[in-house]
């Protein structure tokens, strides 16, 4: 059960360690597709490459690098949210509040 908000008193709440967690697995997944596919259909590096091999790896590596870099954005748009002090950090979606209860 969310604590209400102590602004607005709405129950209308979010675990901000949840979101966080949610936020990196969503940076890391966007990053990884995004590297896959601009390594794969930049038309520069696909008319140039020699073998069709060395494009999937190269495909490979860019979802890899894609994926950390997005896990890091994703981990960083949640983590400025985080209020300061000690408790279980939560986030009001009725007025934007971000505030901790200790448990
Ligand atoms: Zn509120």
């Amino acid at each position: 059960m969310p604590p209400p908000c102590i602004r607005c008193e709405t129950q209308r709440v979010i675990n901000l360690e949840t979101a966080r967690k949610l936020g990196i697995a969503a940076g890391a997944l966007a990053g990884s597709l995004k590297g896959a596919y601009t390594s794969l259909y930049y038309p520069g590096r696909l008319l140039t490459s020699p073998f069709p091999l060395s494009r999937i790896a190269t495909a490979v590596i860019a979802a890899a690098t894609g994926g950390i870099a997005g896990a890091a954005t994703g981990n960083q748009l949640v983590q400025h949210l985080f209020p300061h002090g000690e408790g279980t950090p939560w986030l009001c979606l009725g007025c934007g509040h971000s505030f901790r209860v200790l448990n």
